[in-house]
């Protein structure tokens, strides 16, 4: 028995049922990561172009932020809430580096599903008897809060929740065509007027990251922006996927120029540790002090990574790393499957890549053969058909291009009867 299976087998006898270890098996069973590559139980070497679900945008194990955790180990690791800290104003200026303009008020989270719960407290807190209106194809975590305002049905019925409000379709071009954005809109104002509830807020993601990098037309952002604006109603953006230089710009919605009255963000800013955040405007966040806390809100070992990690982004330019290479890559991956028969799409932005393929077996058989081949990348999309990179922001750039014609080739191959 290899190492990783005997991991596997310990696993299998004690953990609870519903997490996704098992959902594809076997999976992968981890043991190092240093910059964009993974090492598994049984010393196999892979690159990673998925970044550990888009945790890690400056890379695994930057020598800044481990140096940062071992000096804050040794000082200060818990530090409650209720007790500030030099490195909890040092995270607060290190988010007011980077947050778009208009954002400058913050509160701290541990992870994405924390600092959304947050965002929709903070709405239910603006207008108590609004509505809040998500997205088809949404996803802002698995917990209690969150899930009930997942575009996906079958995330909320796998636990039991109800929808946390009404629906609108989200601007997808490659299913709505030039008709995208004009279809979201009527569906807002149709919630806006039917008499039945104000509206509170709108809560999205600006690019659907589990709905498999989907982009919305340019208009979208700026007439929903309006939209709320005529209704008083928070426009609440989660940049958790999309955020930390993903997109080529440190923020997916300054592609925009819009500014959301509240935007959440985690993944890569805590640079390996669990780190989240709401970014706000004051008015927007109206709690009465001790409205909100949990034990480990403010873990200064956290705080401290996260420091270290925005400093990396913004000292390596990463997001303009992003913009720089990302769009060879697209080429590159949309090069190698042109004329394929089912690949319904290829399409990105910045170091943020989707192929959309004409089923889920296709897509998940894909993902297996690139891992076989020592390439790690994700499925999503609101089919599960979709094959995703969210490589390093670091990756070197002949890394990325060998990396992306494996995965090409595994889509090509995996194809039935291909
Ligand atoms: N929002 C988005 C856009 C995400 O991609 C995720 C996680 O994948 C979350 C929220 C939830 O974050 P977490 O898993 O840290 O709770």
């Amino acid at each position: 028995m290899s190492r990783s299976q005997d991991i596997l087998a310990r696993l299998r006898r004690l953990e609870g049922g519903g997490l996704r270890t098992f959902a594809e098996d076997p999976p992968l069973v981890w043991e190092k990561a240093a910059g964009c590559h993974v090492e598994d139980a049984d010393g196999r070497r892979y690159l990673d172009l998925y970044g550990g679900f888009a945790v890690g945008a400056i890379g695994y194990g930057h020598p800044r932020v481990v140096e940062a955790i071992r000096f804050q180990a040794a000082e200060l690791m818990h530090c409650p809430s209720a007790h500030p800290s030099r490195v909890r104003a040092e995270f607060y200026e290190a988010l007011a580096g980077i947050a778009p303009t208009g954002l400058d008020r913050f509160l701290p989270a541990v992870t994405g599903a924390m600092a959304n719960e947050m965002a929709i407290l903070l709405a239910r807190a603006w207008r108590p008897e609004g509505a809040i209106v998500s997205f088809a194809g949404s996803y802002f975590g698995r917990s209690m809060g969150t899930v009930g305002f997942a575009g996906k049905a079958r995330y909320r019925e796998a636990l039991g929740i109800p929808a946390g409000g009404p629906f609108a379709p989200f601007p997808y071009p490659l299913r709505h065509g030039a008709a995208a954005t004009d279809l979201a809109m009527e569906k807002l104002e149709g919630l806006a007027t039917d008499g039945r509830q104000p509206i509170a807020a709108v809560i999205l993601e600006p690019i659907q990251g589990n709905g498999g990098v989907v982009i919305p037309p340019a208009d979208f952002l700026p007439r929903l922006r309006r939209f709320c604006d005529s209704q008083g109603a928070l426009l609440i953006l989660d940049e958790i996927q999309s955020g930390c230089g993903r997109t080529g710009r440190l923020w997916a919605v300054e592609h925009s120029g819009v500014t959301p009255d509240l935007m959440t963000v985690g993944k890569g800013i805590g640079g390996g540790l669990a780190v989240a955040a709401v970014m706000g405007r004051a008015e927007a966040m109206r709690w009465r002090p001790d409205s909100y806390t949990s034990t480990f809100l403010t873990n200064n070992l956290n705080l401290a990574a996260a420091v270290a990690a925005i400093g990396v982004l913004r000292e390596e330019q990463l997001a303009g790393r992003a913009a720089a290479i990302g769009p060879a890559g697209l080429a590159r991956f949309k090069g190698s499957l042109a004329g394929v028969e089912g690949v319904r799409e290829v399409r990105g932005l910045g170091l943020w890549y989707a192929a959309e393929l004409a089923d889920a077996s296709w897509a998940a058989r894909a993902v297996r053969l690139a891992r076989e081949r020592g390439v790690i990348v994700g499925r999503s999309g609101y089919d599960d058909n979709v094959v995703k990179l969210s490589p390093a922001l670091v990756i070197p750039e002949a890394e990325l291009h060998a990396g992306i014609d494996i995965v090409a080739g595994a889509i090509r191959e995996s194809r039935e009867n291909g």
